[in-house]
């Protein structure tokens, strides 16, 4: 008598549960990154934050050069010892 061996049936999860993190929402797309100033020495962009003090020193975030103080930045039109050039948008 030859029986043949019984199949063992598969369990498939048709449908996975889904992980839901109550509350949570799917992270927008991070906006483009604008930068105000490019470096004058190696042309990397970089922004000024608006809190920092005037006499703050900027450097460049690429090249490490001093560029000049964020009142030099926020100066108009900038002094001729700032190494930054405004970025065209
Ligand atoms: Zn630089």
């Amino acid at each position: 008598m030859t029986e043949e061996p019984r199949r063992r049936p598969i369990l498939k999860l048709k449908n996975p549960p889904k992980v839901v993190i109550p509350g949570a929402r799917p992270a927008p797309p991070p906006p483009p990154v604008q930068h105000d100033w490019k470096c004058k020495p190696c042309g990397a962009g970089l922004s000024v934050a608006a809190d920092l003090a005037d006499d703050a020193e900027i450097r460049c975030p690429a090249c490490n050069a001093k560029l000049g103080t964020a009142g030099d930045f926020r100066a108009d039109p900038p002094p001729a010892r700032l190494r930054a050039r405004p970025a065209k948008r």
